[in-house]
């Protein structure tokens, strides 16, 4: 499980508080996983976890959520080099549209807000975000994003006031992530354009139409940002759109009742693990975070840790 990758020797517009995977940590991953298992596309891991094909070695598949537009630049000539496929979970608005997370927008506009401190006004209280130091700035800020999610039973109403406090927060440091002219590899998300430019071993999976909870949205939403999102992508595309991500990994028995009935063969949650051929729910798959190092010790580490954990997730 990746997010966005940055090759840091190619410096960037801004710097992000919420750290991607370096270029480095991805070859180093790669090279290292490559001497233990197979790297196989998402369409194979559906036959292997399907009892539709067989093979002598575990493997191991490579998954970009969100969409980053750095996955082009700074993520696939290391894919190309190592010829590993990969799959890249689209948010599908962002095909068309440009549109950013809003975790980005916000860690940038308040980068670039010259005040100690500011309050973000949620429901009916404020949350203060200390900004005059590093430390204090990521830690606050990491501990808002967990706290606006328990906050708000419902995204679209969580969005809608994020999108307010964002807004207003662009209007006090006059600066905004959108409207800013460079083309910033940290934020940007893929179009529809990018999609070609990232070659035949990259495979398109769905992460909704607008980054929504699935668990925090009504029945009819739910149906609509699964079978929208695959649509879009399939439209441009051309292929099939048979796998899903999870936005915040959050999953419940409807949205994945859902994922059936519209035809999704796999999805991926953020539960740590790996998943047994024969004995796994194909629509909530374990998956492991790619380990923050360059070192082949710490890498293997990490990832022998998590092949504890590959109990089929109860749905
Ligand atoms: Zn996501």
């Amino acid at each position: 499980m990746i997010h966005g990758v940055l090759d840091e020797s190619l410096g960037s517009f801004w710097v992000p508080s919420w750290q991607r995977t370096s270029t480095a940590q991805l070859e180093a991953t790669i090279t290292v996983l490559k001497k233990y298992y197979r790297f196989v596309s998402m369409d194979e891991v559906a036959d292997l976890l399907a009892g539709k094909s067989v093979t002598k070695c575990p493997v191991m598949a490579l998954t970009f959520d969100d969409g980053y537009r750095n996955v082009l630049t700074d993520a696939s000539p290391a894919l190309e080099a190592e010829n590993v496929p990969a799959i890249v979970y689209l948010i599908s608005v962002s095909l068309d549209i440009k549109k950013l997370m809003w975790i980005d927008r916000m860690d940038y506009v308040l980068q670039q807000t010259n005040a100690l401190s500011v309050d973000i006004l949620l429901k009916n209280r404020s949350v203060t975000i200390r900004l005059a130091e590093w430390e204090s700035f990521v830690q606050d800020f990491r501990d808002f994003r967990i706290e606006v999610k328990c906050m708000y039973e419902d995204d679209l109403q969580m969005n809608q006031t994020l999108e307010a406090e964002i807004g207003r927060l662009e209007s006090l440091a006059m600066a905004s992530l959108t409207s800013a002219s460079v083309e910033d590899r940290v934020s940007a998300l893929l179009s529809s354009a990018d999609l070609e430019g990232l070659g035949s071993k990259i495979l398109f999976g769905s992460h909704t139409v607008s980054h929504v909870r699935l668990d925090h949205i009504g029945p009819e939403r739910l149906e609509w940002e699964l079978a929208e999102s695959k649509k879009k992508i399939e439209g441009h595309t051309g292929k099939n759109c048979q796998h899903f991500c999870f936005p915040n990994g959050d999953f419940n028995r409807e949205s994945v009742d859902a994922l059936l009935k519209q035809g999704y063969r796999t999805a991926v949650t953020t539960l740590e693990g790996c998943n047994k051929i024969g004995d796994a729910e194909l629509l909530a798959l374990r998956r492991v975070p790619i380990p923050y190092s360059t070192q082949n010790y710490e890498i293997v580490h990490a990832i022998a840790v998590n092949l504890f954990r590959s109990a089929k997730v109860e749905v």
